[in-house]
C-alpha cells in the first residue's frame, strides 16, 4: 500500500499521525505547518493571525498536550466589536446595552418585527441573518462585518457556514441585553487553549517531531496521471495507491490530467476569498494603549476601517512579545485601501500615538474562507465522489472545501486514516 498526502499543514500531520499504513507526505514549502505555522522575528512570535485553539474533544487537547510536552495554555475568550467609536462585547446581537437609544430602538424593532419564514441552511445568508435577528443588528453589524470578510457579493453566500460561528441567543435573551448587561459568555471559541511558548507552531513541532522521516519538503505535486496511478513532484513519478489531499480543492483538480468535462465544467463553482494579515511587533513608550489592555480580539464592521478584525496575540501569552512591547495581527480580504493601517491604529487607539513599530510582516492568504455559494453542496458531492472513485481522498479546510477549525483538521485527519487503515 503506498499512500500520498499532499500538504504537510495540520490535516496532512493529523492523517499521518495516525496511519498505519505506509505512507509518504509532500510538502511544497521548505517548513511544515501550512496555515498554523508561526513566525519569529526580532524577538516577536506571530502566527498567520489569530490561530486560537477551540477543542470540544478532550481527547485531541490530551493529544496537543502529548505531543508539546507541556498543558495548553487555557485562556478566557475577551473579544469585542469597535462600533460607532467605542468597543462593545462580542456577539453585538446579545450586547444591545451599549447602543445609542435610537439604534436599540431599531434593533428592537427589527428583532420583534422579524418576518416569520422557514429557516435553511442553503438560504441567502443576509436573509437568514434578517430572519435570525431582525433589520437592525443585520444593518450595524451581520451585514457589514460579512460584507468586508468575505468580500464577495453577499447575494450569493448562503447561510451554510453561520453554524457553529454564529452565536444565536434567544429573542428573550436579545431583547434583555437592550436593558441590562449581559454576563453571559456565547460562541464555540469562549474558551480557547494555546501552546505555552512558541505559538501555533509548537503544535505543528509536536507533530513533526513524529513524522520528520516521512515527509519531503520543497516537493510540489504538480500533476497526477489517474490512468497510471502516478503522481509528478519535483521532476519525478511516484506511484500510488491512494492520494489523501490537503491542497486546496480547486487546485488538486488542475493538477489532473484529462479530467473529464462533467467535473472540469464544475471547478468555477470553487470560490474563495483571500485574507492579508499584517502582523505588527511595536514596542511601547509607557505602556500598553489603554483600549486594547486584556482583549484578546476586536471584530471592525464599519466601513471606514480598511481591516475586518484586530487581535492582540501578547494578550494571549506574553511570551509572544519582548519586554515593553506588544504585537497586533490585522486581518483584511480586500487590500485595496491597506496602504498605511499604522495612522488608522494610532487614530483609533489601536496603537499609542509615540509607540515604536519593531517588527512587520505581511502574510497574504491566498485560501482564506471558503464562499459558500448555493451550488457547494451538489457540486462537491459530485466532485468527492468522482475523486474517491479514482482514489483521492480530500480533507482538511481546503481539501474539504469547508469552513473547519485545528480540531475538526485534527479529528478528520484521523477518520481517514482509520478509514484507510482498515482496506487492503
Ligand atoms: C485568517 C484565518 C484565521 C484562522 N484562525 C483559526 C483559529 O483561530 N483557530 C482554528 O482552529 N483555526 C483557524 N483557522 C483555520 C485553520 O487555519 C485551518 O483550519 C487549518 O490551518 C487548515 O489546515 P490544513 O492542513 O487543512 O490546510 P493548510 O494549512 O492550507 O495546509 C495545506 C498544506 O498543503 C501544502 N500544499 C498545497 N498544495 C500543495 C502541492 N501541490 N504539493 C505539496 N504541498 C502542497 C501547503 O503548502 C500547506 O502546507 C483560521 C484560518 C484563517 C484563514
Amino acid at each position: 500500500m503506498n499512500n500520498i498526502v499532499i500538504g504537510a499543514g495540520i490535516s496532512g500531520l493529523s492523517f499521518g499521525y495516525f496511519s498505519k499504513k505506509p505512507f509518504i507526505i509532500f510538502e511544497k514549502e521548505n517548513t511544515v505547518g501550512g496555515l498554523c505555522k508561526s513566525v519569529k522575528d526580532t524577538g516577536f512570535t506571530f502566527d498567520y493571525s489569530g490561530h486560537f485553539i477551540h477543542i470540544k474533544d478532550k481527547k485531541i487537547k490530551s493529544l496537543i498536550e502529548k505531543l508539546i510536552g507541556k498543558k495548553l495554555l487555557t485562556v478566557k475568550r475577551n473579544s469585542v466589536i469597535l462600533f460607532d467609536n467605542k468597543l462593545i462585547p462580542f456577539p453585538f446581537q446579545a450586547n444591545l446595552y451599549y447602543l445609542t437609544e435610537q439604534q436599540k430602538q431599531q434593533c428592537i424593532k427589527g428583532i420583534k418585527n422579524r418576518k416569520k419564514i422557514k429557516i435553511f441552511d442553503d438560504m441567502p445568508f443576509i436573509d437568514w441573518a434578517k430572519a435570525m435577528f431582525g433589520d437592525g443588528i443585520t444593518k450595524y453589524f451581520m451585514q457589514p462585518y460579512n460584507q468586508k470578510l468575505w468580500n464577495c457579493n453577499l447575494k450569493k453566500l448562503t447561510a451554510a457556514w453561520t453554524a457553529p460561528f454564529v452565536p444565536k441567543p434567544t429573542q428573550k435573551s436579545i431583547l434583555d441585553s437592550a436593558y441590562k448587561r449581559n454576563e453571559q459568555k456565547y460562541g464555540y471559541n469562549s474558551i480557547f487553549y494555546y501552546p505555552p511558548a512558541n505559538g501555533c507552531q509548537e503544535m505543528i513541532d509536536g507533530f513533526y517531531k513524529k513524522l520528520k522521516s516521512n515527509i519531503i519538503k520543497n516537493t510540489k505535486v504538480e500533476t497526477i496521471d489517474l490512468k497510471n496511478k502516478k503522481i509528478y513532484a519535483n521532476g519525478k513519478y511516484y506511484f500510488y495507491d491512494n492520494i489523501i489531499s490537503t491542497q486546496p480543492l480547486k487546485e488538486l483538480l488542475l493538477s489532473i490530467k484529462n479530467l473529464p468535462k462533467n467535473i472540469s465544467t464544475l471547478i468555477k463553482k470553487l470560490e474563495y476569498t483571500s485574507t492579508r494579515c499584517v502582523n505588527l511587533g511595536i514596542k511601547y513608550k509607557k505602556d500598553l494603549p489603554k483600549m486594547i489592555k486584556n482583549i484578546h480580539w476586536i471584530y471592525v464592521p464599519e466601513k471606514m476601517y480598511p481591516f475586518y478584525r484586530v487581535g492582540i496575540y501578547s494578550n494571549v501569552s506574553k511570551k509572544l512579545a519582548p519586554k515593553n512591547c506588544y504585537s497586533l495581527y490585522v486581518e483584511m480580504s480586500d487590500t485595496k485601501n491597506c496602504d498605511d493601517i499604522i495612522p488608522i491604529l494610532k487614530k483609533t487607539g489601536l496603537m499609542n500615538n509615540d509607540d515604536e513599530v519593531v517588527s512587520l510582516n505581511v502574510i497574504d492568504m491566498k485560501y482564506a474562507y471558503i464562499i459558500f455559494n448555493k451550488e457547494r453542496t451538489k457540486v462537491l458531492d459530485k466532485i468527492f465522489k468522482f475523486l474517491k472513485d479514482n482514489n483521492i481522498y480530500c480533507t482538511g479546510r481546503y481539501g474539504g472545501w469547508e469552513y473547519s477549525f485545528i480540531e475538526k483538521n485534527i479529528a478528520d485527519g484521523k477518520k481517514l486514516a482509520v478509514y484507510l487503515n482498515k482496506s487492503k
